[in-house]
């Protein structure tokens, strides 16, 4: 399994690490949910032939998107391959709840400088291992050389015409983040820190730990996006940090959004970790919790709330939109400005990771 692989070449590469045909059986069973099992049906033709055959359920709207993760860009060099093969997974299952939608199949366009069995082992075990928490079945892909970069496209579907979209919130409506913010801003900063750096003592070190963890292994809330779906009156995922993602909300709703600031949900291990402010910085802008941002009306809100506690999820109400455009912030009453505005890859503040 961990033999060296310098001579293994693609066609049995991809037989050996990502044509699990026992992990996606297993992805089938595993998942409880009917809206999701039904939805895994529809593989005519997975990894083998030039290109997969899916077929969509009946009555439902194909939901695509891509993400990738390029390395020393969205994750330091050193970081474990197990948590590159999930995390490249869990971003782009992020999308899909961001867009209420059941995910079905991936797709894994995978760039690597050599083929290393023992990481390949742990990358794919990571993608695995997201993938049938989910249902998810790997249906294909595309496998060269080149620096360590990893494209994940993910397929799912709702209903037709059901899709959450960032438009559609009204005048009135509550703004509501799911979990917590902030933590996996700081587990990059804590991962990216030379070991010496960082401060571990007593409580701190689990705390970071705990953060770190947070960046590497982040939870998408799909089961939540589908629940928001028809109640949520808009909805987007948290990836670019608050500052960066809630304006295309509001611009896309065509609506002014007013954040309370001391309202921002943050964890015990941030607060134990940091001092207040700058957690409160990087539950605003540093990006990466894959949180839901939802909108709802008052009316709609308690049925989220239900929704959200049977899946052990915390929401929080932190603030409201209202008519016009922008976003203004508060804090305590007093006006507040957000130092930072997310991450933008060709923005000039982007900062390049380069550990
Ligand atoms: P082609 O040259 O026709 O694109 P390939 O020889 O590249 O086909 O791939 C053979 C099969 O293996 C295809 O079904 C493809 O989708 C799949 N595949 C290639 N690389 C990966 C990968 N990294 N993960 C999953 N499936 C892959
Ligand atoms: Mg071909």
């Amino acid at each position: 399994m961990n033999a060296p692989t310098s001579d293994l070449g693609e066609f049995d590469l991809i037989r050996r690490y990502f044509q699990r045909h026992e992990a996606q059986r297993d992805a089938l069973n595993v998942v409880q949910h009917d809206a999701l099992r039904d939805a895994q049906h529809g593989v005519m033709l997975g990894i083998g032939d030039d290109a997969a055959v899916l077929r969509l359920p009946e009555g439902s709207d194909l939901v695509a998107a891509v993400d990738t993760l390029v390395a020393g860009r969205h994750f330091p060099v050193r970081t474990a391959a197990r948590s590159i093969g999930y995390r490249a997974l869990a971003v782009n299952l992020s999308d899909l709840a961001a867009m209420g939608a059941t995910p079905a199949w991936a797709t894994l366009a995978l760039t690597m400088p050599s083929a290393d069995g023992q990481w390949l082992q742990e990358f794919s075990n990571g993608l695995f291992d997201i993938a049938q928490q989910h249902g998810v079945i790997l249906v294909g892909g595309d496998t060269t050389r080149g620096p360590l970069t990893v494209s994940v496209q993910i397929l799912g579907s709702v209903p037709r015409g059901a899709a959450l979209r960032r438009g559609g919130a009204s005048a009135g409506d509550l703004l509501v983040v799911s979990g917590t913010l902030g933590d996996s801003g700081a587990g990059l900063h804590f991962a990216s820190a030379a070991a010496g750096d960082v401060d571990r003592s007593g409580a701190r070190g689990g705390a970071v730990d705990a953060l770190i963890r947070r960046f590497d292994y982040p939870s998408p809330r799909v089961q939540l996006g589908l629940a928001a779906r028809g109640v949520a009156s808009a909805g987007m995922d948290i990836s670019d940090g608050l500052t960066g993602d809630l304006p295309k909300l509001a611009a896309a709703s065509g609506l002014h959004a007013h954040v309370n600031v001391e309202r921002l949900p943050l964890s015990t291990a941030l607060r134990a970790a940091v001092d207040a402010a700058q957690a409160r910085e990087w539950a605003l802008s540093a990006g990466d919790d894959y949180e839901l941002l939802l909108a709802a009306s008052s009316v709609n809100y308690p049925k989220l709330e239900a929704a959200a506690r049977q899946l052990n999820l915390t929401l929080t109400i932190i603030g409201e939109l209202s008519s016009g455009s922008g976003v203004s912030w508060s804090f305590d009453g007093a006006d507040y400005t957000a130092a930072a505005s997310g991450f933008d890859h060709f923005g000039q503040a982007s900062t390049q990771i380069t550990v």
